[in-house]
């Protein structure tokens, strides 16, 4: 790595390899990344968005994902054959996909299906996982959903089966459970060290939603006091957080929704708004500097360390070995299988146009964002 440059002479280096690349480089910045990142991306959104974004974009033959692992196995999985996903850190995993592996979650649905029957259960697994549970689930019948679109997925899961399994992340099942007004003790919680998840197998024959026992460490640090607190030093504010904060604190909030959903409440709220986020740091600071006619705020402060790996350093060494180091690979048999899922989660989600790369740079002329 170019340990010897500064950060002026790095970006200058990144802009010089787009500029050299033109439309056959591609780079996806998640939500999530530092604000010198965002800045250097083709796109930025949230891990579903960018990946259709890669899919769409044909030119593109060199897609670098400045993202955590799974999402740079999504953009792979959904990508044509003449182009290639790199990650600019191998390292950048996420702790919530970490909780499910594929090996527990194949003997927890051996047990479920032994009590309720393999045809009456519904596996739907959060983007937020490895490829191989992807594709455990499109080879099941299930599929794949996102923060956004978690309540249609279990609607359309519910109308052809009678019960959900959904992993990784309980909060997101249990918050869309609430929203959809399935009681809670029609949701049971499967934790994997236990025999029968910790439950009793008439639990598990009541049950509607089986919810796999995995977090976000990101978002269950909000607690009900830091929402309280602020209530109280900001009477007029509205809260906003994602659907991965637990029930209590969803419950206090004014408004709950995906990354891409807090972004555009921030955007579409009158001046002078007192907003309150309870997401990841980095998207709200980035949010805050966009929206100067609002007084936006954290509902505490709290970092993805694994998003924070990728920095300007090792995006730069990624374009300056485009196309070879730290390439994203998904094996052919579970690909097959992991798109089937990603596919019947499309299927879902109501068609929409895909933007054009001009689209983003209007979008961030208007926010006042350089634009490269
Ligand atoms: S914020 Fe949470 S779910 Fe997202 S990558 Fe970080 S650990 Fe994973």
């Amino acid at each position: 790595m170019q340990d010897h440059l500064n950060d002026k002479e790095i970006v200058e280096q990144i802009l010089a390899k787009k500029k050299e690349l033109g439309e056959k480089l591609l780079i996806l910045t998640h939500h999530y990344q530092r604000k010198e990142i965002v800045e250097l991306g083709h796109y930025r959104g949230d891990s579903f968005g960018l990946s259709q974004k890669a899919a769409a974009d044909k030119a593109a033959r060199f897609i670098v994902f400045c993202g955590v692992h799974f999402m740079a196995e999504s953009a792979e999985i959904l990508s044509q054959p003449h182009q290639t996903v790199q990650i600019p850190d191998l390292e950048a995993g996420c702790w919530m996909a970490d909780m499910a592996d594929i090996y527990i979650v194949e003997n927890a649905w051996e047990e479920i299906t032994s009590i309720t029957g393999e045809d009456s259960v519904m596996p739907i697994v959060y983007m937020n996982s490895d490829a191989a549970l992807k594709a455990f689930c499109g080879h099941r019948g299930g599929a794949v959903c996102t923060s956004s679109n978690c309540p249609t997925a279990f609607r359309w899961a519910l109308s052809e089966r009678d019960k959900i399994l959904f992993f990784p992340d309980q909060h997101l099942g249990r918050n869309t459970g609430n929203q959809m007004g399935i009681p809670a003790e029609e949701m049971i919680v499967w934790d994997p060290h236990k025999p029968l998840g910790g439950n009793t197998r008439d639990d598990i024959k009541k049950a509607k939603v089986i919810l796999w026992d995995g977090y976000c460490l990101v978002h269950t640090r909000f607690r009900v006091e830091h929402a309280l607190k602020m209530r109280e030093r900001f009477p007029e504010a509205k809260i906003v957080v994602h659907p991965e904060c637990t029930q209590e604190v969803v419950a206090l909030a004014d408004a709950v929704g995906s990354t891409s959903f807090i972004v555009k409440y921030v955007e579409s709220a009158p001046p002078n708004t007192t907003i309150i986020i309870g997401t990841e740091v980095n998207l709200i600071e980035r949010v805050a500097l966009e929206n100067p006619d609002k007084k936006v705020l954290v509902l505490h402060h709290s970092l993805c360390p694994n998003m924070f790996k990728i920095n300007l350093k090792n995006l730069l060494w990624a374009l300056d070995h485009v196309g070879q180091v730290n390439v994203v690979k998904v094996p052919e048999e579970i690909k097959a299988d992991a798109r089937m899922a990603l596919d019947r989660m499309l299927a879902l989600e109501p068609k929409t146009t895909p933007a054009k790369r001009g689209d983003l740079v209007k979008e961030r002329q208007v926010a006042g964002v350089a634009v490269s």
